[in-house]
């Protein structure tokens, strides 16, 4: 079995998670905090918030912008239900952008001019979350100064963007953004089983963050809403959750993080030998800007025979070879769920197409040449016979 991603743990993974269990926090401890600082130094933004999931984060990411029932919050159609899901649980609206077929990012065209047919119809969302696929950065410069001559918030969901560069610089250092959300889910780029973490250089930002992560309880004097009655005392001002990391988790993040230049370099080695391998065929991996470094989650290529039988038998084929071939992502707006909400097919095109053609092929550090090399041989005889 070739799965398309698959985790690294390491002894040292190991020992750091059971040091915690022998220490006195396993939550509400020393390495939380340690963990934001490593994440924060790491992407060269002023502060971190851990959670125990991305999803998660992408909701204290929106609450903490005052996201609520009167706004419109606009994503990308080609990315996890999540990245929509967290404007819908604050009671906002969620539309979407079209993106650009040969990036599979949110296309700049389309949202420069969907921003201003909705400036026409005063329906400008309060928000854009702007989705890294595949680990390359979307084209944050342009995409910034859209938000900023519409006077909008920008969320990153970097999920699959963690170690990655644009224009030089960490995604995550949230340049042209409000707040970079990472997660740590397994098949991600660096693990803590379960979490995520949102970066910011805004102090207001990630306080309210923090708070909301934790009830909505502060302990803070100068948040209160009358004198401490004693050390004991703490006060709920707002409705919060418990979206707390473990101290376990953040132990496997902190050990993961000493070898995520490892991973990023090993992932971007076995990305180009798959280029170069599969050049040939009738296919095409998602176009990489010269600006950007990417962290290479997932190795994605675009089927290019108009043929949906072919697509569907390919990603079968390599199943049956023992190859987890995937397909990321289902567009959003196709999901009963959001169908239900009144999205229709049709409404974003190039992500339909996009659907029709794409499959991700396995990509992690510990791929070895030979499964690669299996995986390529598959791929070559099932295309051209
Ligand atoms: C994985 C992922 C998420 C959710 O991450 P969790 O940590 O599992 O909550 C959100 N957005 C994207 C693009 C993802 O790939």
């Amino acid at each position: 079995m070739i799965p398309y991603g698959k985790q690294n743990i390491t002894e040292q993974d190991i020992s750091a998670v059971v040091d915690v269990l022998r220490s006195d926090w396993l939550t509400q401890g020393p390495k939380v905090p340690e963990f934001e600082t490593v994440i924060a130094n790491y992407c060269s933004a002023q502060y971190a918030c851990a959670t125990n999931s991305a999803t998660s984060a992408l909701h204290l990411a929106c609450l903490a912008l005052n996201v609520g029932k009167d706004d419109v919050v606009w994503t990308s159609p080609i990315s996890f239900v999540a990245s929509a899901n967290c404007a819908l649980y604050c009671g906002a609206q969620v539309d979407f952008v079209d993106i650009d077929i040969e990036t599979g990012n949110m296309s700049v065209e389309k949202l420069a001019t969907k921003l201003a047919q909705a400036k026409q119809s005063n329906t400008l969302p309060k928000v854009i979350i702007p989705v890294h696929l595949a680990g390359q950065s979307c084209d944050m410069k342009a995409i910034f100064a859209l938000a900023q001559q519409y006077q909008i918030k920008i969320i990153e969901d970097a999920s699959h963007a963690i170690g990655a560069k644009y224009q030089d610089k960490p995604v995550g250092c949230c340049q042209y953004s409000d707040i970079t959300v990472f997660s740590f889910h397994p098949v991600k780029i660096i693990t803590s089983a379960e979490g995520g973490m949102a970066t910011c250089n805004d102090a207001q930002l990630a306080k309210r963050m923090k708070r909301l992560r934790s009830h909505g309880i502060t302990n803070d004097p100068s948040e209160m809403t009358e004198p401490s009655h004693g050390p004991w005392y703490y006060q709920q001002v707002e409705l919060g959750f418990n979206y707390r990391m473990t101290e376990l988790q953040a132990a496997l993040g902190i050990s993961q993080f000493t070898r995520l230049e490892q991973f990023i370099t090993k992932r971007n080695k076995l990305a180009q030998s798959y280029i170069s391998a599969l050049m040939h065929l009738p296919l095409e991996h998602l176009k990489q800007s010269s600006d950007c470094y990417s962290s290479y989650h997932l190795f994605i290529v675009r089927l290019l025979p108009d043929d949906k039988h072919l697509h569907a038998k390919l990603i079968a084929t390599l199943r049956q070879q023992g190859i987890t071939s995937h397909l990321h992502y289902i567009p959003i707006h196709l999901q009963p769920y959001y169908q239900k909400l009144g999205f229709q097919v049709g409404d974003f095109p190039n992500a339909e197409k996009y659907y029709q053609q794409a499959m991700t092929i396995p990509l992690y550090p510990d791929l070895t040449r030979s499964e690669q090399q299996t995986v390529i041989e598959n791929i070559k005889s099932a295309l051209c016979d």
